[in-house]
């Protein structure tokens, strides 16, 4: 049993010595004191079922042993020397990463975090087109950097700082977006931006394959090649974020961007890469990463040999235990759940999504489709209580995120959907 301080010590602690702009889940913070594959435990033993796996983090499981044991037995050799030296860690792990990859996408650079992985594709961009000006889609998330918020664009995280030369382009989104799922009206308008807001020529184009902190996100189909083209036409290159949707959690593809059937001249990736382990990493094709040569590109922890050897075991036990035909099962079993749910309870508004990164979105009116943020809070309170834990995004917090470790089961799947069904027949 746990013997550590309470939830009211711990937050009061963090409070007092951590940034005020920390935001929490739950009237009544969850103080998580452990986690076992896709179960997460409280400070009195509780058991959640962890249905947003650490923000879409953890995607073989809570402390896999496998992986958990591939980073104790590499922490014991040898933690850290940089690459300055040779180890063959960073060398096997990019080998194994770069066989995943489409095309000419050969080249890895390892980073620390997502918002890393995107400030290092952008500057790949710039760099390799002469180029300032980037599109991104709004309602994006790319990072919380400096340069990433520019990316980014959803007003609940953007600072007032200068960003600069990124134009932010109609949301494709099939549910909400002004022209539903019409992929190539959207596309008009990214032409628009880049003949009217920018000299013609455009460093590159970024998107999620499917949004994830804007509210599981899908684009309409055919999106992405249209703007592609649109895009290399402009002399700018395609990144695809792969941070929430690589790894197979698509379920149908082991990456975000083959729904859509492109191949992106630079990808970013991060979270799920590691399983929880610090890591990110863009991979592109030895072309552009030929501009890069002109300077020392450095991180100092990048494919450190802890983080090498841990993503290296993702990469395996993803394959082992074939979690992405699992996910693609597991998934649509819970998107078929849903879509009854949709049918019995009015304020469904859309439920969305592939595999294990499913959008429920919630209204008080279908028609209107105002969002129900008072009702998904009261909900998400009540899935808690019933040991459920999912996330909440879109830009007003109306659309519940289940995007759980891959591991997720039928059963556990079963227990969310019927913890739902009873939180939102109590509102
Ligand atoms: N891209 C996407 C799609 C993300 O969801 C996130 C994090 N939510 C990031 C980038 C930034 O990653 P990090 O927090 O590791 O910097």
């Amino acid at each position: 049993p746990y013997n550590g301080p309470s939830a009211d010590e711990v937050f009061a602690k963090r409070k007092t010595f951590l940034g005020p702009s920390l935001f929490h889940y739950y009237q009544k913070p969850l103080n998580i004191v452990e986690g076992k594959m896709q179960y997460l435990y409280d400070d009195s033993g509780r058991r959640y079922i962890d249905a947003f796996a650490g923000i879409v983090t953890v995607s073989c499981g809570h402390c896999h042993p496998e992986i958990l044991n591939a980073i104790t037995e590499q922490s014991k050799l040898l933690q850290h020397a940089t690459t300055i030296y040779l180890n063959h860690t960073i060398g096997d792990f990019a080998e194994a990463l770069a066989s995943k990859m489409p095309g000419n996408l050969k080249v890895v650079y390892f980073v620390n975090s997502g918002s890393e992985a995107n400030e290092l594709a952008m500057m790949m961009a710039r760099l390799y087109t002469g180029s300032l000006d980037m599109i991104s889609l709004r309602n994006a998330y790319h990072g919380g950097s400096s340069s990433t918020l520019g990316l980014t664009a959803l007003n609940t995280w953007k600072y007032p700082i200068p960003e600069g030369h990124v134009h932010h382009v109609m949301n494709p989104d099939p549910y909400r977006g002004v022209f539903g799922a019409d992929a190539a009206s959207y596309a008009k308008d990214v032409q628009d931006h880049i003949d009217y807001g920018t000299s013609g020529k455009v460093a590159g184009f970024i998107a999620e394959t499917i949004q994830g902190v804007g509210g599981t996100v899908e684009l309409a189909p055919g999106y992405l090649k249209l703007i592609y083209d649109i895009v290399h036409k402009a002399g700018g290159v395609c990144i695809a974020d792969e941070v929430q949707t690589g790894f197979g959690r698509t379920g149908s593809h082991y990456w975000g961007f083959e729904t859509q059937g492109v191949i992106p001249d630079i990808v970013t990736m991060a979270k799920g890469i590691g399983n929880g382990l610090p890591l990110g990493a863009v991979v592109t094709t030895p072309e552009i990463a030929s501009v890069m040569a002109q300077k020392i590109q450095f991180n100092t922890f990048g494919g450190n040999p802890v983080c090498s050897a841990g993503g290296l075991a993702v990469l395996r036990v993803l394959d082992k235990e074939k979690r992405q035909a699992h996910s693609a099962e597991v998934g649509s079993h819970l998107l078929e759940r849903l879509r009854v749910l949709e049918q019995r309870h009015e304020i469904i508004g859309n439920v969305r999504g592939r595999g294990l990164m499913v959008g429920v979105e919630m209204v008080t009116d279908r028609k209107d489709k105002t969002p129900a943020k008072a009702e998904t809070a009261v909900v998400f309170e009540k899935l808690r209580e019933l040991g459920v834990l999912v996330g909440k995004g879109g830009i007003h917090g109306n659309v519940f995120r289940i995007k759980p470790p891959m591991c997720f089961t039928k059963d556990d799947a079963d227990f969310l959907v019927d913890a739902l069904d009873y939180s939102l027949s109590k509102l």
